[in-house]
């Protein structure tokens, strides 16, 4: 796109200067050459200016996917979120159901010692000869009323105790269902939710691919080549900053910023070159984190890298540099020792940019001019 209109530009200069030819050979211009010249070159400035309109309305849509790409982002995240909710509502009934099942266990089990209990008097009545000898062995008549109140009573403290052990039972299969069945909500939920979130994966899936196609004709090259005084000042201040990083020790990367990896490591077809880092895109406030333990190098304003802070790592004694370029703002300072993971500055377009990202490099070793230690972060991070 940038190349169609780079010609259209060219195309229309050389018209203009046919246009205003000098000396003998204004003569032998006709009007109705000049004419068919004009409208020519009136037809060209409206192609320039439809390329441009193109151009802006692709950069438009452009940002509409990437916000709506954000929406879904944060989707994903709730949804998330809400099924972890659900996951330790899950457990949490499980966990009730368990206390619940020992709970009915027990009073099965004193249900089933008074069965015993009865079965035996029971019995005992039964050998007795259906009671009759505790009766007939009654010394008056008195005694005996109190024998057949005592077995009367024994019977209806014992139908008492079984009721009230089969009430407290119902009662726990009562609760045991009520869980049951919210549990089977939770499981609905969770099931709901598990199929939006691959709805959108899908989504972003798509749009992604969409993005990537957009990707080529919208993007401008990022200039980062840094001027011969700010190189030097980095190649002085990276020695200290690695001397002092070498008693700090990290273990492994994490990821720069949130947001959509817009543009890849290597070599660029739409501009021919070779691009040493990896740009992160996404809008609103975004926070950018230092990748490792480390020592800041440097932070400072430069005029193609923005806010650009440089940051050595001793990842188990080896030397690793990381570049956060383009950002709003930083808030570390040169010779600042930071940790994986701290806010070092917010997402911006600063420098030589072209619209809101991060640009982001790694190093395998210490930054160098050349950027012959430049590595494909993706093969360290996990974006
Ligand atoms: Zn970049």
């Amino acid at each position: 796109m940038k190349r169609t209109i780079n010609k259209l530009i060219l195309v229309a200069a050389s018209l203009s200067f046919t246009l205003f030819p000098s000396g003998v050979f204004a003569e032998n211009i006709s009007t109705s050459k000049i004419k068919s010249i004009q409208n020519k070159r009136v037809k060209v400035q409206e192609e320039a200016q439809k390329a441009k309109n193109e151009m802006d309305q692709l950069k438009e849509q452009q940002k509409l996917l990437l916000n709506s790409l954000d929406t879904i982002y944060s989707s994903i995240e709730n949804a998330t979120i809400k099924m972890s909710q659900k996951e330790a509502e899950i457990v949490n009934g499980k966990k009730e159901l368990g206390e619940l099942e020992a709970e009915r266990e027990e009073y099965q089990k004193r249900l089933d010692q008074r069965q015993v209990i009865i079965n035996n008097r029971l019995i005992t009545i039964q050998k007795s000869g259906g009671n009759l000898d505790v009766l007939f062995d009654a010394k008056s008549i008195g005694d005996l009323l109190q024998r057949i109140n005592a077995i009367g009573k024994f019977m209806n403290t014992d139908q008492d105790i079984v009721k009230e052990q089969q009430n407290d039972l119902e009662k726990v299969e009562l609760k045991k269902k009520d869980i049951l069945l919210t549990q089977n909500k939770l499981q609905n939920d969770k099931k709901d939710l598990q199929n939006l979130k691959r709805t959108l994966v899908n989504q972003e899936t798509q749009l992604k691919a969409i993005l990537s196609k957009l990707k080529d004709d919208v993007n401008e090259k990022e200039q980062d080549i840094l001027s011969l005084e700010e190189q030097e000042k980095l190649l002085k201040e990276q020695e200290k900053a690695i001397k002092a990083a070498s008693s700090i020790s990290g273990g492994d990367f994490t990821r720069p910023a949130e947001g959509y990896l817009s543009s890849g490591f290597g070599y660029r077809s739409f501009d021919h070159e070779t691009h040493f880092g990896v740009d992160i895109v996404r809008t609103g406030s975004t926070p950018i984190v230092s990748v490792a333990n480390g020592v800041v190098i440097r932070a400072y304003h430069s005029s193609s890298y923005g806010n650009v802070v440089f940051i050595t790592h001793n990842i188990n004694g080896k030397v690793f540099t990381s570049v956060y370029a383009h950002m709003q703002n930083y808030q570390v300072s040169t010779g600042q020792t930071v940790s994986k993971g701290q806010k070092i500055g917010t997402m911006g377009n600063t420098g030589h940019s072209f619209g809101q990202h991060l640009h982001f490099e790694l190093h395998d070793g210490q930054w160098n001019q050349a950027k012959s230690n430049a590595v494909n972060p993706a093969k360290f991070i996990n974006f």
